[in-house]
């Protein structure tokens, strides 16, 4: 989906703003000699807004309102040590709670709900986002924070709460307690709003099977407001997002190149009206693809589908982009399969090649199902892979994250 003239008209307003407040991004645009874009070619040509660059603007470089309009900051930890700040005016405090309730209102969520709320609050944009939507919305606030698993248990039984906002981890385990204690009858939960993790169709069915709750995914970043920039309709698990505050883009990881809809890529996010700190071709890591055409729920707001993992996964074989998750799926098609694989890419007589290792009983057929999986991951990629069956267990398993991708085609 282009950039629409509406939609460029607002990022020419964040880029006067930007070049007169001397925002890191405002100096680069100057630099290049860039002051308005007239088409969407031209915004295609802008430079990408990374984390570093984020980073390096440490403490208020970001900050491109006046100081008087500022009215609090938000930061993001992250892993490498400088945190990020990212400071709000009311209006963006404001926008950010309007986006947050049309993502309770797509849930079917409404002003009668009783909504706890168990992620945590503070410079984090986490569980203040979820009050902040809530309230916009108008319905009962239970701000709980996390832990303390007694108390929430007390309180989602006394108030009736019927509305659980949280991480898949601590949905799973307040599901795991309610069953453990055998009070999931006094509990009035039927929808949760999960946010801030990825999380696995496994998972996802667990928690709905252990609370009996329809599951809602909620997307968004520190960097970009925070969560609540756009969430899956009911009986879909695609997320709409709201283009009339984010303009999306999805290029390719590598190459920084625009994708076409409905191509797998990173989503780069571009804030139309935020004022605090705008962001353009903002680069979030996240993998994902616009999904084209419209909705069946009738939202007109476009589509992406649930973030696939990190551009950190990615891998490039045969010219072609390949994600785990697009083998994930593949292998899903085969109860038969443990949940176990391995991808191995080497570069053998001259030409790559993918090998996957999968595991299985000894109650089938190997070379049969290995010739079924290699047309399945054929169907998703495009090419037809190498399939290893082995016996369960064989595979390494790790309690952190287990290495999936060994890539051998460049070591010695
Ligand atoms: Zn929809």
């Amino acid at each position: 989906m282009k950039i629409s003239e509406e939609q460029l008209a607002l990022v020419n307003s964040r880029i006067d703003a930007m070049v007169k407040a001397g925002s890191f991004y405002g100096k680069k645009l100057k630099e290049a000699g860039i002051t308005r874009v007239e088409t969407a070619e031209d915004f295609e040509k802008l430079p990408f807004s990374e984390k570093n660059d984020l980073r390096d603007a440490y403490p208020l470089g970001l900050m491109t309102a006046p100081e008087e309009e500022i009215v609090r900051i938000h930061s993001s930890s992250g892993t490498t040590g400088v945190p990020v700040i990212i400071p709000y005016t009311a209006k963006d405090v404001d926008d950010w709670a309007i986006m947050f309730a049309r993502c309770y209102e797509m849930a079917g969520i409404t002003k009668k709900d009783r909504i706890q709320i168990t992620p945590g609050y503070g410079l984090w944009t986490a569980g203040i986002g979820f009050q902040l939507g809530a309230e916009k919305l108008g319905a009962m606030v239970i701000p709980m924070g996390p832990g303390n698993t007694e108390k929430q248990l007390k309180m989602m039984q006394d108030l009736e709460s019927t509305v659980i906002c949280a991480t898949s981890s601590y949905a799973l385990l307040l599901g795991e307690e309610i069953e453990k204690r055998g009070i999931k009858d006094n509990v009035k939960l039927k929808k949760g709003v999960i946010g801030s993790e990825r999380w696995g169709k496994t998972m996802r069915e667990k928690i709905h099977d252990m609370l009996g709750i329809e599951l809602f995914d909620i997307y968004g970043l520190t960097e970009i407001y925070g969560p609540g920039i756009g969430i899956n309709c009911p009986g879909s698990d695609y997320m709409h997002y709201w283009d009339d505050y984010l303009y999306l883009e999805i290029v390719d990881p590598k190459t920084g190149e625009v994708l076409p809809d409905g191509e797998w890529g990173e989503i780069v996010i571009t804030t139309l009206v935020k004022e605090g700190a705008p962001l353009i071709r903002y680069r979030t890591h996240d993998l994902s693809r616009i999904i084209p055409g419209k909705c069946s729920c009738g939202s007109c707001f476009p589509r992406i589908d649930v973030i696939r993992g990190r551009t950190d996964d990615m891998m490039k074989i045969h010219g072609v982009n390949v994600f785990p998750a697009q083998i994930e799926e593949a292998l899903r098609e085969f109860p038969e399969l443990s949940s176990e694989y391995q991808i191995r890419l080497s570069h053998l007589d001259g030409k790559d090649t993918m090998r996957i290792y999968v595991e299985t009983n000894g109650h089938v057929d190997f070379e049969d199902i290995s010739r079924r999986i290699a047309a399945s991951v054929k169907s998703k990629i495009g090419f037809t892979p190498i399939v290893k069956v082995v016996e369960e267990g064989v595979l390494p398993r790790s309690e952190k994250k287990t290495k999936r991708v060994i890539d051998e085609r460049y070591e010695e």
